[in-house]
């Protein structure tokens, strides 16, 4: 028997930076074109996950130079424009949609081909006549083991390269079938490939059009069919920056509707002007009741202000009806999804495993699990709203939900169990074999558990080079929190003082240009950064010498202290509203004037000799002890260790050892 996973509720907001991995449909599409690319390119934010692995594996089977770097989410590709090395081998495409139709439809290429591909039993049974029927009619062929023509996995495949020509398709089991085809286009010039009868999921296929455009070769479409009018190898990216999932961000999207009241999570470059479809899940969750809102250039926050029902089409963007249907018995009004009769042929049968899993918790669904079950042709569902029921049914103890290899099932219902149905904190749901979710999101779970908690203040003070600036940074990754770094304040100001031609020090003059000084902020990232009269200073300048050389003495007149702590009080309410976890706030000063009631207070130290030692190794020469000296001796906000804070001399621990160190105390104070 699998094991199983207890999801614990929510207790409290849900709040913080959703970890959503790169998108697989983006990541296994960038990974064909960039091996037919001219060249390297290098995919930045790629998805790490069993599918993908499964395409980059084909591909260093075939012998192209695949390199990975999981930790720095990135995948190194050297495309070889249009010739696959190997001619003979054997693949293995798991349950991986995508890597199955586009390795086919790739390996039709070489021009003396002889393949053995297979799946995994679920991929065995999925839709792949209509591909292996269209690349037939290009002169390949593929063969199952009793000899005759196959229709899906396991098969050998014979190619003998890809001429010109008309290839007509079916694709209305999967737009993987037709995307596969077009990716393929450029390299067989004069060919046309056409689309017989609809697909489904059109945004995958305007999703293979843009990135064949953005490596280079666009396609042209006139009406059901597709040609390359410049055809040739894709031009190698250089770099190329993968989306975040949006799939997967469904479900971070959903969770402040279960979690408790004040939930609001962030979603880092999550965009719906995306190349993903399912970015228009955003669209239901608003009509459902989510406040969805933009969250400076790069991010999203979601919130929930209501809890409604709605009657929605999911062809589009199907992927993500699991979200909505796990979500659905919470709403406070019945549910109806329909367009979703091709997904009973994905992973599994979806629209059966909802059904059944939903019902085993007691929830009214229409039509009926029986009554699904009979008609392979049903393509809706109606999820009434259930909490009563579900109470009842787990009054006893937790549902088993089964997931049936299905990572979607798998993280719905994680979402759903975060729900306190009981109402005191009793878990009410099990996830069966929780590990499926490594197919897309391997790190789903942990990455539910970091938004677990309120909304927490971190200050972190200490003098020059004591490390506040890296130790913040990796703080504010590994909780989700925006990193205020306020000593970047001051230098903004000196430096719109210098470009004034003010006097460091000369209280008058600084009273009079800060009175027309207007500073904002920009969030990018994790990082908040000043914004004076509507520009970012840049960063060179920001600590070049002239400012670091007159950034303390303008930092010690009370005008700009008090210009500034209004300022960088309203980060916190700018933390909150954007839907971090928290705020980290480095400085001088930040535990003892800026915010005195923080939950986490720190002070680093570290030997001074130690600290000019780091300043010279980034290159930079600065006299931190005379900064040191000026900024502690100042009469208002002195640089000092604020009672109560936590002190941790850093001279001899490493970064890793002192972020555990926090990390411990926020933990807590979470
Ligand atoms: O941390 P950083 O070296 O960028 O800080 C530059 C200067 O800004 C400090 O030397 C100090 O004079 C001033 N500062 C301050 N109070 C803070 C942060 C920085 O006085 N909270």
């Amino acid at each position: 028997m699998a094991s199983a996973l207890t999801i614990r509720p929510f207790r409290g907001p849900a709040t913080g930076v959703a970890a959503v991995p790169g998108s697989k449909s983006v990541t296994n599409r960038a990974l064909i074109l960039a091996a037919l690319g001219d060249g390297e390119t290098i995919l930045e934010g790629a998805l790490f996950s069993r599918d993908t692995r499964i395409l980059c594996e084909a591909l260093r089977t075939l012998g192209f130079a695949v390199g990975e770097e999981p930790e720095a989410r990135r995948i190194t590709v050297m495309g070889l424009a249009g010739v696959i090395p190997r001619g003979r081998a054997r693949l293995h495409v798991g349950n991986a949609g995508t890597a199955a139709r586009f390795l086919t439809a790739f390996l039709c290429l070489h021009p003396d081909g002889e393949f053995e591909l297979d799946g995994d039993a679920a991929m065995r049974a999925r839709p792949m006549s209509g591909l292996l029927r269209a690349l037939g009619g290009a002169g390949a062929r593929a063969t199952s083991p009793d000899g005759r023509e196959a229709a899906g996995f396991p098969f050998v495949l014979r190619t003998r390269g890809m001429a010109g020509g008309e290839l007509r398709c079916d694709a209305s089991a999967s737009s993987q079938i037709l995307s596969a085809l077009l990716m393929v286009a450029p390299l067989a010039p004069g060919l046309r490939v056409t689309l017989e009868g609809p697909t489904v999921s059109e945004p995958f296929v305007a999703m293979t059009e843009r990135m064949a455009a953005d490596f280079g070769r666009p396609l042209e479409r006139d009406g059901s069919t597709w040609s390359c009018p410049d055809p040739g190898p894709y031009k190698a990216r250089g770099r190329h920056a993968v989306e975040p999932d949006a799939t997967a961000a469904s479900y971070f999207i959903a969770l402040p509707a279960v979690a408790g009241p004040g939930s609001r999570i962030r979603l880092r470059g999550y965009a719906e002007g995306g190349l993903q479809g399912d970015v228009a899940f955003a669209g239901v969750a608003r009509a459902c009741g989510a406040g969805l809102a933009q969250a400076g250039p790069d991010a999203v926050s979601a919130s929930w202000t209501a809890r409604r029902g709605g009657n929605f089409d999911f062809n589009a963007f199907s992927d993500t009806f699991l979200t909505l249907a796990a979500l659905a018995p919470a709403l406070g009004e019945p549910v109806t999804i329909r367009g979703i009769g091709h997904t009973r042929r994905q992973e599994t049968d979806r629209l059966l495993a909802m059904a059944t899993e939903l019902a085993r918790l007691g929830v009214r669904v229409e039509p009926p699990v029986e009554a699904l079950r009979d008609d392979p042709a049903a393509d809706h569902l109606v999820i009434h709203p259930s909490l009563e029921a579900m109470r009842r049914t787990t009054e006893r103890g937790p549902a088993r939900i089964r997931t049936y290899e299905d990572h979607r099932v798998a993280m719905s219902f994680g979402i759903l169990g975060s729900l306190d149905l009981h109402g005191d904190g009793r878990p009410w749901i099990e996830i069966e074999d929780p590990a499926c979710v490594a197919k897309t999101f391997p790190g789903f779970f942990d990455a539910l558990e970091t938004l677990r908690g309120g909304f927490v203040r971190v200050a972190i003070d200490g003098g020059a080079a004591s490390g506040k600036s890296s130790t913040s940074r990796r703080l504010a990754e590994m909780h989700g929190l925006l990193h205020v770094d306020t000593g970047s304040h001051y230098r903004a100001v000196t430096l719109a003082l210098l470009r004034a031609g003010i006097r460091p020090g000369d209280a008058e003059a600084t009273g009079r240009a800060l009175a027309r000084l207007r500073v904002g902020t920009t969030i990018r990232g994790l990082g908040a950064q000043v914004e004076i009269d509507g520009a970012v200073p840049g960063g060179e300048e920001l600590r070049g010498a002239a400012v670091t050389a007159a950034v303390s003495p303008v930092a010690a007149l009370p005008c700009v202290r008090a210009f500034l702590l209004g300022y960088q009080r309203d980060q916190v309410e700018l933390a909150r509203a954007g839907g971090f976890s928290g705020v980290i706030m480095e400085g001088r000063d930040i535990g003892s004037v800026v915010m005195p009631d923080a939950e986490v207070r720190v002070f680093l130290e570290a030997d001074p000799a130690i600290r000019s030692a780091r300043r010279l190794a980034e290159g930079v020469r600065d006299a931190v002890d005379q900064r040191d000296k000026a900024d502690a001796s100042r009469a208002t906000a002195p640089l000092t260790c604020p009672v109560g804070a936590t002190r941790i001399d850093n001279s001899r621990l490493s970064l890793d050892e002192v972020a555990e160190r926090v990390s411990r105390l926020i933990r807590d104070a979470r």
